[in-house]
């Protein structure tokens, strides 16, 4: 399906998966005067409720999948990890964005880490790792520390196994269930960060300022802008983010992860991972910037210019994490925090149940 067409208001926009990003995502396009259809496996998938449109079925239903792409416009994903098949069969009805393609890259971390070395940007030292003595020889190579990754399907810390000492090599290939995996080399970072920038139909990117991040047992916890780095280097990230993006032919918003390593005195950036989705880190921009990572999103693949997005201060986002989420009332009665729930039933632990936004001047620091 080539012909791309730029969206009208009215027009109605289709996203694969149900998530808080979808639902972030499905309002900053209402707010544009598009409609979004939802299309998920889960029942109570929380975008459903924001939307007028919603189709709940498997993503590999294909009369489901056929209606659905019948009933919309274009077809956007609010997740990375949809199957590379629904992906290829929508394609043939709609046009589905960001471009398959990138998803093949940044859905298995050994491409993705190949393709970004390929554009000379750095990564942490990696292998791949198909058995048990590959994994051996690969801890031979890049030395303990290091962390055994799935190649698919990892997120917030989840099929991750750190090893220590060679010795750790059995536990780490049971750990992740003897799945095609890379070993990382650990890095000591001094910080992370990310950058959240769209790229629009004609080339144009729009990045916001580096945001330094803060996890708790691998969930992002807090993110912070602009992040403590020199500006050569919070300039260096968003020209990475830029050139990933230009190099993938992305529209759309994206988000690359980075660390800040220090060494000799001198401060490097490595590339995490690649985010092909509108990003946890960029919540912010809801409150803090003129304009969201999510309206640059749907922007961009309606074929629309971009915002040029002004930050409103220093930002704060926090995540609410499980049953930090009971805290709300607490941050509503602060004056000058935004609260964002996210309308999942079902509070459990390490799920992300919403976030709060404070926005302080920026010389109150
Ligand atoms: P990932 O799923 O690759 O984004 O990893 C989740 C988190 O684990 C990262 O945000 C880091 O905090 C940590 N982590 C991942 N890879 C490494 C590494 N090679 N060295 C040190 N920490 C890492």
């Amino acid at each position: 399906m080539s012909t791309l067409p730029v969206l009208k208001p009215g027009d109605t926009i289709g996203i694969l998966g149900g998530g808080q990003l979808g639902r972030m995502l499905a309002l900053a396009a209402a707010e544009l005067g598009l409609n979004c259809h939802i299309y998920a496996p889960e029942e109570d998938s929380c975008a459903f409720q924001v939307v007028r449109d919603k189709t709940c079925a498997e993503y590999d239903d294909e009369p489901a999948l056929e209606r659905f792409a019948a009933a919309v416009d274009i077809i956007i994903y609010e997740f990375e990890n949809i199957p590379a098949a629904t992906a290829g069969f929508l394609q043939f009805h709609k046009p589905v964005l960001p471009n398959p393609n990138t998803l093949a890259i940044v859905q298995d971390r050994l491409p993705e880490k190949e393709f970004v070395t390929g554009l000379g940007i750095g990564t942490a030292p990696f292998a791949k790792v198909d058995s048990l003595d590959a994994l051996k020889a690969a801890i031979a190579r890049l030395d303990a520390p290091a962390v055994l990754k799935t190649r698919r399907l990892g997120y917030d810390g989840k099929g991750q196994a750190r090893i220590n000492a060679p010795e750790d090599a059995d536990a780490a290939w049971k750990a992740i269930r003897e799945k095609p995996a890379i070993l990382e080399k650990f890095i000591p970072f001094e910080r992370e960060i990310s950058v959240v920038a769209a790229r629009g139909r004609s080339g144009e990117v729009a990045a916001y300022e580096a945001i330094e991040n803060e996890h708790r047992q691998h969930i992002l916890h807090r993110s912070t802008v602009p992040a403590q780095i020199p500006q050569a280097l919070a300039d260096e990230a968003v020209a990475v983010a830029t050139r990933i993006a230009e190099a993938l032919g992305y529209i759309g918003t994206l988000a690359v992860e980075m660390f800040v390593v220090q060494a000799d005195g001198k401060r490097r950036l490595l590339v995490n991972e690649i985010a092909p989705r509108v990003h946890n880190s960029g919540h912010w921009t809801i409150d803090g910037a003129t304009a969201s990572q999510f309206e640059q999103h749907i922007r961009a693949v309606a074929g629309w210019p971009l915002a040029r997005p002004r930050r409103l201060g220093r930002v704060e986002m926090i995540n609410l994490i499980g049953r930090e989420v009971n805290d709300w009332a607490k941050y509503l009665a602060e004056p000058g925090t935004s609260v964002h729930i996210y309308g999942k039933g079902d509070v459990r632990p390490g799920r992300k149940m919403g976030h709060v936004t404070r926005v302080l001047p920026e010389a109150g620091f």
